[in-house]
């Protein structure tokens, strides 16, 4: 005997194994339900209900929600990362049977709560080579491209946030790239059928649905690229939500160069979200002064996509300076901004079929808006700078043609409903018209139809009114319900009053009923047909979004710029990259700033940055950071003055420390962002190194720091700010022609530190973290031993190889300290070839004392030079 429910849980079980969704919604009558195990699911979720279903002998779970409640319950269970399938109910031959008609996920949600950007992304690698593509379903966005590692891929994610990732086939087998996905995203992560990903198929699907020229216009070719951009494609198509007609623009990741920007280095400087994870107190936060949802997407796209394109940065640039001085006409405009629709939003909306009479009226307004801000900048600084073109760029007279449209048709302010009626204006359908004016006719004649009876047949206590179960009906209070005319049927009695019709009223609600139902029919129809209207024009609606946004998010910078101070940069050609009082962009909104200047170029590209705990010196490194990268996100910038270098990537590492206090560094990765660093910048590129080689013991720190400081100078030659405590590193810039000391100053005043905030030229003269410790309270013994233990070490320099000559000169009267020597490739000061009278060597530091003499630091690489220290210590430890 077969245990095999059957009924209607039997449908739902087989529904359910049919898809791999992870909860099935299925429509019982005026229901949508769940069973069994979805059934549980929901209720811990959703706080649902549970009732037991009887079915052929076995109970189960059940819980429900009424169809038109759907909707919130859905995206309740696809916020909280599951997948829902929806069955609908139809009609059969012999009752009706139910099919899946759409799977509902993280990443096709239509109609999201909120307005940030939500990304479904797909990656895939083929032969080592990767592709991702980004589809939004709520504004129609596609992005397609080949990057080159799997880091890039990375850094895409961390820009995008997408909320659903697909990853391909090749990616699934790539543990680390996985667990990357789940580290760097709050992505759910969905395994999409495998054949979506292949290739041919692929880019048959991109064909279909872009043209066969566009893959090859916009450099889509690899195939990692069209497996994901082909599967993002047959995903959107399967979930059923409806917007694929809404992609028609196939865009890439970086037209006009890119600047290399890790998801490391987006961390890092804190740009859309803090190192806590926080969206308050990061650079996109302290710039978004935005109207609008779709200015402030743009806007978080600009700040992580910085350009290099300097006839693109220039012209944003004008703009900001144009929108920066005209403060009178970026009022008007900012007004006129003030709760413009989304346009790109609504366009996605019409094409799924999910826009309604009020979303239409608001595409109305938003076209309506074009014409009063081209007026809001006539004859004002703005119509001669590129806002003007940003305005014109929109198809004016497609533009108005819709707005015309819609306006003749729709009323002034329609319901949110296809159903309430009231959707269109008088004068758009002369039937509609017709339909309504016979409609009000019957209405008023039902509305003063009381007053005539009492008058006619002379009665008191009398109303007309209307319900489900009774229809109309003449309602007579109960001291004059014996005096009702023949005519008179009576219906009900109530406890005071009695219920009666005439043949004329049921005429009359016949009449009613058939022109309401002729009235919604057809006041549907006309709606549908206006809305295809709007679908037509889905690229339009798309370009004026676009253009509301960038207007938004161009006049936002320039909010930022006039209220705090900014100046716009100057884009240097020869690499120098000079800041006169430079501020940390969002540190000086809450603190009394101290700026400090920057002088990077052709004979100064690499500075030691020491000086004591929390002095200051991330925050600088940081400010100078952000402010190259604000030039090139076409804003202008936290200073007096600013040249700034069109770099081609910034990329940062920051101290164990501070990793480390967030849970998430090793050693390990230390090295690894490390050597990323080292393989991926270029002499164009800027590098933040905050603290090196921290992670581990101090000679192998010393060691790693200093031969990536010899590397990023001899080699890669990237501007480069390198914050370390460790003071021996400012020997270096007596060895390598470009690298100079700076420090942040303190001052000892009665036993304490007083941080200025200065940044200065030359080395720290030393450590103040006793000081520190006495500042944050650890108890005064402590502090007092401290400073003894600290005093003794500095005798014996306990840390230091003992040496007498080369090194630097602490000028704290403490003696030299022994360095590497890069002429002669020895340890300065101990008993090699330039003597110096030390004692002789036993055979083991002999040896590697020979192989670092025939070691070519330019030569080896980084990593492999990490280990060869590594394995010299081990040699001399023995
Ligand atoms: P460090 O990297 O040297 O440990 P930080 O850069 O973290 O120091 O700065 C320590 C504190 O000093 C921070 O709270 C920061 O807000 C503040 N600070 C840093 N630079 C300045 C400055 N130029 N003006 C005012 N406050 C600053």
């Amino acid at each position: 005997m077969s245990n095999e429910p059957g009924g209607i849980v039997g449908e739902f079980l087989s529904l359910k194994a049919s898809t791999d969704a992870d909860v099935l919604a299925m429509q019982c009558g005026d229901f949508y339900e769940f069973f069994a195990d979805d059934a549980e699911l929901v209720a811990d979720e959703l706080d649902l209900k549970v009732s037991q279903k009887s079915s052929h002998g076995s109970t189960y779970p059940m819980a429900g929600v009424p169809l038109s409640e759907l909707t919130p319950y859905l995206k309740a269970l696809v916020e909280r990362g599951f997948r829902v399938a929806v069955a609908e109910q139809y009609e059969t031959d012999d009752g009706h049977a139910r099919r899946i008609e759409r799977v509902v996920s993280p990443g096709t949600v239509v109609d999201p709560d909120g307005s940030a950007a939500r990304y479904l992304a797909a990656v895939e690698e083929v032969d080592g080579a990767y592709g991702v593509a980004f589809a939004e379903v709520t504004t129609g966005r596609f992005r397609a491209a080949a990057v080159d590692s799997a880091d890039d891929v990375r850094a895409e994610l961390h820009r995008f946030a997408p909320v659903e990732i697909l990853p391909g086939p090749g990616v699934r087998e790539d543990d680390a790239l996985l667990a990357a996905f789940r580290d760097d995203t709050d992505a759910h992560l969905t395994l999409h059928e495998t054949e979506a990903f292949a290739p041919g198929r692929a880019r048959h699907r991109l064909r279909e649905q872009f043209g066969r020229e566009t893959l090859d216009a916009v450099g889509l070719v690899a195939d990692a690229a069209v497996a994901a951009a082909g599967a993002v494609l047959h995903y959107v198509d399967e979930t059923g939500v409806g917007v694929l007609a809404s992609m028609t623009r196939l865009g890439t990741l970086d037209p006009g160069g890119r600047v290399a920007l890790d998801a490391t280095t987006q961390r890092n400087l804190e740009l859309t979200e803090t190192m806590g994870g926080d969206r308050d107190g990061t650079l996109l936060d302290t710039l978004d002064h935005t109207e609008t949802a779709a200015g402030s997407r743009l806007l978080r796209e600009w700040v992580t996509r910085p350009r290099r394109d300097r006839a693109e940065i220039e012209r944003r640039h004008d703009a900001v300076a144009a929108f920066a001085s005209a403060a009178l006409a970026r009022d008007r405009l900012l007004d006129e901004l003030d709760g413009a629709a989304d346009l790109e939003r609504l366009a996605a909306r019409a094409t799924s079929g999910s826009a309604d009479p009020r979303d239409l009226a608001a595409v109305r307004d938003a076209l309506g808006r074009l014409p009063r801000l081209a007026s809001a900048i006539e004859g004002t600084e703005l119509a001669d700078s590129p806002v003007a073109d940003v305005l014109a760029r929109p198809d004016q007279s497609a533009a108005r043609g819709l707005h015309d449209e819609l306006d003749e048709a729709l009323a002034a302010d329609p319901p949110g409903t296809v159903t309430e009626g009231g959707i269109l204006a008088r004068g758009y359908d002369e039937e509609l018209d017709e339909l309504v004016a016979e409609y009000e006719e019957a209405e008023r004649w039902l509305d003063t139809l009381a007053d005539r009876e009492k008058r006619q047949h002379g009665l008191s206590h009398v109303t007309v009114d209307r319900n489900t179960t009774d229809g109309y009906y003449i309602q007579v209070g109960r001291s004059v319900a014996d005096g009702v005319p023949e005519h008179y049927r009576e219906i009900k009695t109530l406890k005071n009053s009695k219920r009666f019709v005439t043949d004329e009223l049921e005429d009359r609600e016949r009449t009613v009923l058939r022109l309401e139902e002729a009235r919604g029919d057809l006041e549907y129809e006309l709606f549908r047909e206006l809305r295809e209207r709007v679908v037509e024009h889905a690229e339009l609606l798309q370009d004026v979004g676009r253009t509301l946004a960038e207007l938004d998010a161009l006049a936002s910078l320039a909010e930022h710029a006039a209220t705090n101070d900014w100046v716009r940069p100057d884009l240097s050609d020869g690499g120098e990259l000079v800041i006169e009082a430079g501020r940390h962009p969002v540190v000086e909104r809450t603190t009394d700033f101290v700026p400090n200047d920057l002088r990077l170029d052709r004979d100064r590209g690499f500075l030691v940055v020491t000086g004591p705990n929390m002095s200051g010196k991330s925050t600088y490194m940081r400010q100078c950071a952000l402010i190259v990268l604000l030039a090139q996100v076409g804003s202008f910038v936290p200073a007096d003055a600013a040249r700034v270098p069109l770099v081609d990537g910034v990329f940062t590492r920051v101290g164990a420390l501070d990793e480390l206090a967030q849970g998430r560094s090793t050693f390990m990765v230390e090295m690894q962002e490390l050597s990323n660093i080292l393989h991926s910048a270029t002499e164009e590129s800027l590098v933040i190194l905050d603290e090196v080689g921290r992670g581990t013991a101090t000679y192998d720190g010393i060691s790693i720091a200093w031969a990536a400081t010899e590397y990023l100078h001899n080699e890669v030659r990237a501007k480069t700010l390198f914050a370390t405590h460790y003071h021996e590193l400012t020997a270096l810039a007596e060895h390598l022609p470009r690298v100079e000391n700076v420090h942040v100053a303190a001052e000892e005043r009665d036993g304490g530190v007083t941080f200025l905030r200065r940044v200065r030229d030359g080395p720290t003269d030393r450590s103040y973290g006793v000081h520190v410790a006495d500042l944050a309270g650890v108890p005064g013994p402590v502090v007092d031993r401290a400073g003894d233990v600290l005093d003794r070490l500095r005798d014996e320099k306990a840390i230091e190889a003992r040496g007498s000559a080369g090194g630097s000169d602490r000028g704290d009267g403490v003696t030299k300290q022994t360095v590497f020597d890069l002429g002669s490739g020895q340890f300065r000061g101990s008993a090699s070839a330039d003597g110096g009278g030390a004692k002789p060597l036993d055979p083991a530091t002999e040896s590697v004392l020979e192989e670092l003499k025939g070691t070519d630091v330019n030569e080896v690489p980084p990593v492999e030079l990490m280990a060869t220290v590594q394995e010299w210590r081990e040699r001399l430890e023995e």
